[in-house]
């Protein structure tokens, strides 16, 4: 794949980047092992002043970071601002609370004495995605950078230029040469760099396919590995919660935060046959009002997809919907401009025959299911190979956490607040 700025609001190409030819890699690699020596070595209150200050940086550069993610994969200026922010107060919550975090923890024992002590194991690669530049390295080198572990950063090739900005962040910040280093290389390089000895562990977050690709060379070599992939989250309706305008603001912002390109968005909606017709009709005329336009105009309120390949496939996925059947109550083609753009969508009549039903749609597109019974909303919900998160939304928050319990998916955090209540899992 081209390392490449190719701004998805008008496809058209403003930089292109070299990738790393196999030596340079390799003494990005070795320079990273060198560091890391003197890097844990030092006291981790010194770690932990260095990411304030990145911090800090990120903070006093938020107009160029921002500008640059949106002109790499198209977010919206106003949301890649809060992602700066997001991304600071990460460095920041590493620096003020990483100390204690990863303080030795002593645990009783009949005879003699034992800790638990949390050490860093050297240089890491990170493979990180493109739909938040800024947010998915930061949380991979925030608490590694503060345990002492040094980091290569292999970013998505379509955002090159965040992830330039990036190094060159660090750098500023004060990290040695080879404590944090961005490596301009390609998918397929990945496994080569696993392969070095001196790479102690790999970090991914990205498609099932590079997951599978990355996880397979990590086992063969007996590395650490975490893998963060996609998702095609449930958001179960057991009730409208009292207030229906609120329930189609929390569909809406669940669907379409980010332009609907989230691992942990909403994409699967099922709502009781009592509530489905109002809640299909109010959910399809929220999206329809959305404003589609240039990304970096604060107007704007529906951007374009992070690239052309992303907007034809997802055209592809619904298409093959609406082919066989489904119907795009609102949206359902590409918007008639230049870039990267695709109507915000409604499908229902979605079936198992279609790609829609167990693919992840990663886009604004919501399917709303209706159901007859909580238990065929969990056993739909649970008919997926995703299970990242799930939104159950209910006024009775007992009502939700028993439903959410029942749900096969990963972290489990419930949000309750009158006058309705969501128990996120
Ligand atoms: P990819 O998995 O292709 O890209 C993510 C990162 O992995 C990029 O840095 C990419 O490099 C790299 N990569 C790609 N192939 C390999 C490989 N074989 N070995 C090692 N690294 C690899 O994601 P897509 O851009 O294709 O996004 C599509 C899907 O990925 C989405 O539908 C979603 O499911 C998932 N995704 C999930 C995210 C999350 O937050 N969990 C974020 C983004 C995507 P390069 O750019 O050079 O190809």
């Amino acid at each position: 794949m081209a390392i490449a700025t190719v701004n998805p609001a008008d496809n058209t190409t403003l930089k292109e980047f070299d990738g790393f030819t196999d030596e340079h890699v390799d003494d990005c690699i070795s320079s990273a092992h060198t560091a890391y020596d003197n890097w844990r070595s030092m006291n981790v209150g010194e770690r932990a002043k260095f990411l304030a200050r990145a911090g800090e940086l990120m903070i006093e550069r938020t107009d160029k970071f921002a500008s640059l993610m949106t002109t790499e994969m198209g977010k919206l200026i106003g949301e890649a601002k809060g992602e700066v922010a997001l991304a600071a107060s990460i460095l920041k919550y590493y620096a003020d609370n990483g100390e204690k975090m990863i303080a030795d923890e002593t645990i009783s024992v009949d005879e003699g004495s034992a800790i638990v002590r949390t050490t860093s194991i050297g240089a890491l690669l990170g493979v990180m995605p493109w739909n938040f530049p800024l947010y998915q390295v930061v949380r991979f080198v925030g608490p590694n950078l503060l345990l002492g572990n040094t980091v290569l950063i292999k970013h998505a090739s379509i955002c090159p230029q965040s992830a330039q900005a990036l190094e060159d962040l660090f750098r500023d910040a004060g990290a040695p040469v080879g404590v944090y280093t961005n490596l301009f290389v390609s998918g397929t390089k990945i496994s080569r760099i696993i392969d070095n000895p001196q790479i102690r562990g790999v970090s991914l977050t990205g498609s099932e396919g590079a997951g599978a690709s990355v996880g397979e060379q990590a086992g063969k070599r007996l590395k650490k590995s975490v893998l963060e992939l996609g998702g095609s989250d449930p958001f179960i309706v057991l009730d409208d919660g009292d207030d229906f305008d609120r329930l189609i603001e929390a569909a809406v912002t669940g669907r379409m935060a980010n332009t609907g390109q989230s691992c942990v968005a909403s994409k699967r909606f099922f709502v009781g046959t009592a509530t489905y017709d109002r809640f299909v009709t109010e959910l399809s005329e929220a999206l329809a009002k959305l404003q589609p336009g240039d990304p970096a105009d604060e107007n704007t309120t529906l951007g374009p997809l992070s690239s052309e390949q992303a907007a034809q496939d997802l055209d592809e996925l619904v298409k093959d919907a609406v082919d066989k059947g489904a119907t795009a109550v609102t949206g359902g083609s590409r918007i008639d401009r230049p870039g990267a753009y695709i109507e915000a969508t409604v499908l229902t009549g979605v079936t198992g025959k279609m790609r829609a039903f167990s693919e992840e749609l990663f886009g604004p597109v919501a399917v709303v299911y209706a159901v007859d019974s909580v238990d065929e909303a969990v056993e739909l919900s649970n008919a997926s190979p995703y299970g990242l998160g799930a939104t159950v939304y209910s006024r009775d928050n007992n009502a939700a956490e028993a439903v959410a319990d029942r749900l096969d998916t990963g972290g489990r955090s419930p949000i309750v607040g009158p006058p309705c209540s969501r128990a996120t899992v």
